[in-house]
């Protein structure tokens, strides 16, 4: 298991850098992701001000096992993304927000691999498919593949022989 914490405690004013490789490795501690391989580099930059801390993450990479909802094929998707927190200080157990993480008095280390999870997993666009520029194109042998499959899926079901059997009836 690696290790994603960043020290919070006893840290001087000013920022202080981390930066981390997040690849295949990464997600087997995220076993519901989606994502299973990517190439992302991840600069937290940890900003302290008096008591005040605020964390930022900055992304920039590619996710590497996505596929096209068009033609099936691998996409590249490209993760450039940043996130800004506030960490606050709260004896109590308080529900982090998207703004806000909180941290205890006597917490000297920060675990953010669940934030950098976060933040890969919003960049992915809604629409997964090839853009259709320079290289970047579906396959448009398998599109006619996967048309030809749904249409004759279609024809042979059994719930369409019942539907159109009900559309007579009306
Ligand atoms: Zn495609």
């Amino acid at each position: 298991m690696l290790n994603y914490n960043i020290r919070i405690k006893g840290v001087k004013d000013g920022s202080h850098e981390y930066f981390f490789n997040i690849d295949s490795e990464f997600f087997e501690s995220f076993i519901d992701s989606e994502v299973t391989n990517s190439e992302i580099k991840v600069c937290a930059k940890l900003f302290k001000d008096g008591n005040k801390l605020n964390l930022s993450l900055k992304f920039s990479g590619e996710i590497h096992n996505l596929v096209c909802d068009l033609c099936a094929n691998q996409i590249v998707v490209s993760v450039e993304n940043s996130i800004s927190i506030l960490l606050q200080e709260s004896e109590s157990e308080l529900e982090d927000t998207d703004e806000i993480v909180y941290i205890h008095p006597n917490q000297h280390e920060l675990d953010i691999s669940q934030l950098i999870y976060e933040g890969i997993i919003l960049s992915i666009p809604s629409k997964r498919e090839h853009v259709g520029k320079e290289e970047d194109n579906c396959d448009k042998e398998m599109i006619a593949l996967l048309n030809k499959y749904t249409q004759k899926e279609e024809k042979n079901d059994p719930r369409w022989d019942q539907l159109n059997k009900l559309k007579d009836l009306i």
